[in-house]
C-alpha cells in the first residue's frame, strides 16, 4: 500500500513494477503533480495540464497496480490497515503487508493560521489557479477604477518567505508585469506596480551560497522587485502587511514562507522532529514497524548530522529506495545497505533567462544555470508529451513574452455571486420600462 502519488510515492510505485506484489497506490487527488513549476501556473507561463498527469494514466502499463482516488484519514498499525475516505463511503479499511507514506507537507502558518484568508500559499494546483486569479484580476480592478489614487493596494503584490518558491515567484511576477502585460492596459501602467518580497532571514535564498544569494538579490532589484530582509509580517489582513511596524497596503499577498508536514506521524503515533515530521531509521522504516516507511516531505532523516532537505530529489531517492527494499525482503535476495541520499545539487530562476545553480563545489549564476535548470526541469516532467509541450510554451514566452493561460476561471459559486448586483438591478428596471 502506498500512500500519496507524489514524487516520493511514484517513485515507490515504480521501483515495485516487476515485484511479485499488488500494489495499492491511493492518493486523495488524480494527478501527480509538479510542484516545482507551480509558480509558473500562479503566473499564467504555463497551464495546469502542463505541469500534472493522471496517476492512472502514468501507471497504466503496471499491472500489479491499482490506483484508487481517496483521502487517507488513518492507519491501524496493529491490524495493518489504513482507513480511506472515497467519494462516497469514508473510513474504507484497506489491508496492507507493507505501507509507504508518502503524503508530503502542507503550508504552515507559523501558528497565525488567520493570515491563511489573507495570504494563500502554493502547493495544489487549485491554490496555483486562486493565485493567478487574484494576481490578473487585482489588474482588471484597477483598470476598471476611475481614481488612480485606489490603485496602489491593488497593484502592489507582497510575497512573504524569500526562499525558491518566494524569489522564483516575485521574479516570474515581474517579468509577467513589465513584459506581458505592459502593453494591454490603457488606464494604469502595470510596470509601475510594486512587487515586495519580505523575509525574517538575513537574505534571500537562505539556503544557497552567500555568493549566489547576493547574485539572486542584484537580480531581484533589477527586475524592480523591492526587497525587506530581517523582518517577518507581524500582521496580514484584507488592508495588506505590516512589516516592522509599517503597513503596506495591498490586496494581493502570496504566502511562501512554511510548511508542514501531513498527520502522518499522528497516524501512526510515532516519534516526530520538532517540524512534525515522521523520525525514520536508516532504511526509512518507522522504529519496530519493518513493515511501515515513510519517505518524502513527511518524513525526517538525518545525514552527516543535518536534516535532509524537503526536496523532490530527496523524495524519489527515498521512495525507489523503500520499492527495492520491500522487493528485496519478498524476493529473499539481498537487501540494500542504509539509505544515503546523493545530493545533484540545487537550483532556482530568478526571471527570464537568469538562474542561480549549486552542486558540489559548482556556483554558477546567469543564462547558463538558466539553461541547465530548464533541461532539469525538462527532464523530471511525469511524460514525454509534457516535456514536448512544456519545451514548445516555454521557447513561445521566451521568444514573444505571450502567456500559457490568463484566464481568469472562477469556481461555479464566485461566477454567479459577481453576476448578482446585476440580477438584481433587472426588477429595479422593470417597472420603468412598463
Ligand atoms: C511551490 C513549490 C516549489 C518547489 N520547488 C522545488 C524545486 O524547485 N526543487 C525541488 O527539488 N523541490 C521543490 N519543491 C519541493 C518538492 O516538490 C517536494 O519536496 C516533493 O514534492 C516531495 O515529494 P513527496 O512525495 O514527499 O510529497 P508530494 O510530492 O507533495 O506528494 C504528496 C502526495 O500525497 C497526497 N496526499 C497527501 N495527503 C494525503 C492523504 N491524506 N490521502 C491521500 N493522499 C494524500 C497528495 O495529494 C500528493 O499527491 C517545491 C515545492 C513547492 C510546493
Amino acid at each position: 500500500m502506498i500512500v500519496g502519488g507524489g514524487f516520493g510515492g511514484l517513485a515507490a510505485a515504480k521501483a515495485l513494477k516487476r515485484a511479485p506484489v499488488h500494489v495499492t497506490l491511493v492518493d486523495r487527488t488524480n494527478h501527480h503533480l509538479f510542484q516545482p513549476l507551480l509558480y509558473q501556473v500562479a503566473t499564467s507561463v504555463l497551464t495546469p495540464g502542463h505541469i500534472a498527469t493522471p496517476i492512472r494514466g502514468i501507471l497504466r502499463n503496471q499491472k500489479n497496480t491499482t490506483v484508487i482516488l481517496g483521502e487517507v484519514t488513518g492507519v491501524d498499525k496493529d491490524q495493518r490497515r489504513v482507513f480511506v475516505n472515497t467519494a462516497d463511503r469514508e473510513g474504507v479499511a484497506l489491508h496492507y503487508d507493507y505501507l509507504i507514506l508518502a503524503t508530503g507537507v502542507r503550508h504552515s502558518y507559523f501558528g497565525r493560521n488567520e493570515f491563511e484568508k489573507f495570504a494563500p500559499g502554493l502547493k495544489s494546483l487549485a491554490d496555483a489557479v486562486a493565485i493567478r486569479n487574484k494576481i490578473l484580476h487585482a489588474f482588471e480592478q484597477a483598470e476598471a477604477e476611475e481614481d488612480p489614487s485606489c490603485h496602489r493596494d491593488l497593484l502592489t503584490i507582497v510575497l512573504v518567505g524569500a526562499g525558491p518558491t518566494g524569489v522564483e515567484m516575485a521574479s516570474a511576477i515581474a517579468v509577467l508585469i513589465r513584459n506581458t502585460l505592459q502593453s494591454e492596459f490603457r488606464r494604469i501602467d502595470p510596470a509601475s506596480a510594486r512587487i515586495v518580497l519580505v523575509d525574517m532571514s538575513p537574505r534571500v535564498l537562505g539556503s544557497f551560497s552567500e555568493e549566489l544569494s547576493k547574485a539572486a538579490k542584484n537580480r531581484l532589484e533589477q527586475l524592480g522587485v523591492e526587497i525587506r530582509l530581517g523582518h517577518g509580517v507581524d500582521q496580514i489582513d484584507e488592508e495588506g502587511v505590516i512589516v516592522a511596524g509599517e503597513r503596506i497596503a495591498s490586496k494581493t499577498v502570496i504566502w511562501t514562507a512554511g510548511v508542514a508536514p501531513s498527520p502522518a506521524g499522528k497516524w501512526l503515533s510515532a516519534e516526530t522532529d520538532r517540524a512534525g515530521r515522521v523520525r525514520i531509521q536508516k532504511d526509512l522504516t518507522v522504529p519496530s514497524h519493518p513493515e511501515i516507511f515513510v519517505v518524502g516531505d513527511t518524513a525526517s532523516l538525518d545525514q552527516d548530522g543535518k536534516p535532509l532537505p524537503g526536496v523532490a530529489q530527496v523524495a524519489m531517492q527515498q521512495g525507489r529506495y523503500a520499492g527495492k527494499m520491500i522487493r528485496a525482503r519478498i524476493n529473499g535476495s539481498s537487501t540494500p545497505g542504509p539509505f544515503r541520499y546523493f545530493d545533484k545539487g540545487n537550483m532556482a530562476v530568478v526571471g527570464k533567462g537568469f538562474a542561480v545553480l549549486q552542486s558540489g563545489k559548482v556556483r554558477l549564476s546567469g543564462f547558463v544555470a538558466w539553461l541547465a535548470w530548464a533541461a532539469v526541469h525538462l527532464e523530471f516532467l511525469a511524460t514525454s508529451s509534457l516535456r514536448l509541450s512544456v519545451f514548445v510554451q516555454w521557447v513561445w514566452t521566451y521568444l514573444t513574452g505571450q502567456r500559457g493561460s490568463r484566464l481568469i476561471v472562477n469556481h461555479r459559486g464566485q461566477e454567479q455571486a459577481s453576476q448578482k448586483p446585476t440580477e438584481q438591478a433587472a426588477p429595479k428596471a422593470m417597472p420603468a420600462i412598463k
